[in-house]
């Protein structure tokens, strides 16, 4: 059973990597970014007050965030591995994580990196503007998001990487090399998917 997050600047390509390894290692994948767009769309207490941050291309407040995730990790599903994208991402949420993990007797078992180049992931992100219309792939609201990553989640890398869980793998190229190359350093580790 694995529990891992994937990390890494927006428009690296997570999401699109979660989703496939979810399906591979047969765990569910957790993305706070689409829990709240769940609850913006379903106009939702949460989503109005997530929303606010959003658009801004601001975290939503930590404590918020670290009880939904905590809500989401209880369900049956999660019980025996998941795969977290997009959380956490500050310090605090670590830490939160942490404690929370350790009451079950869990640790996580890899975080993996997703590097991309900085101008690569703007031109990535104005295209989903595009094709998707997210409210916060304007231009603008895109360079902030990148700030507040490179302030704020950017530490951590360091942090998983003194633990010993890192694995760094390339972004860039097809979805499916980026994939091959996850599901390689996941084996070194000794996380493999299940048996059919
Ligand atoms: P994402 O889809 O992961 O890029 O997330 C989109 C937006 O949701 C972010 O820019 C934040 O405003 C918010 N968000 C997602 N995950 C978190 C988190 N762990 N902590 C705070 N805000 C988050």
């Amino acid at each position: 059973m694995s529990r891992l997050l994937i990390i890494g600047p927006p428009g690296a390509g997570k999401g699109t990597q979660a989703a496939r390894l979810s399906v591979r290692l047969d765990v569910p994948a957790v993305s706070t970014g689409d829990i709240f767009r769940d609850n913006v769309r379903n106009g939702t207490e949460l989503g109005v007050l997530a929303k606010s941050y959003m658009d801004r291309g601001e975290y939503v407040p930590d404590s918020v965030t670290d009880d939904l995730v905590k809500d989401r990790l209880s369900a049956a599903d999660a019980t025996g591995g998941f795969l977290l994208d997009g959380y956490p991402r500050t310090i605090a949420q670590v830490r939160s994580l942490d404690e929370y993990l350790a009451e079950r007797g869990e640790s996580l078992d890899a975080v993996i990196q997703l590097t991309a180049d900085h101008e690569e992931t703007v031109q990535r992100l104005l295209r989903r503007a595009k094709e998707q219309g997210r409210s916060d792939d304007t231009e603008d609201v895109i360079r902030r998001r990148l700030e507040v990553y490179a302030e704020q989640t950017a530490p951590l890398i360091d942090l998983f990487a003194s633990r010993g869980v890192l694995v760094s793998v390339d972004g860039l190229g097809s979805i499916d090399e980026v994939t091959d190359r996850i599901v390689q350093a996941l084996d070194g580790l000794g996380i493999t998917a299940p048996a059919a």
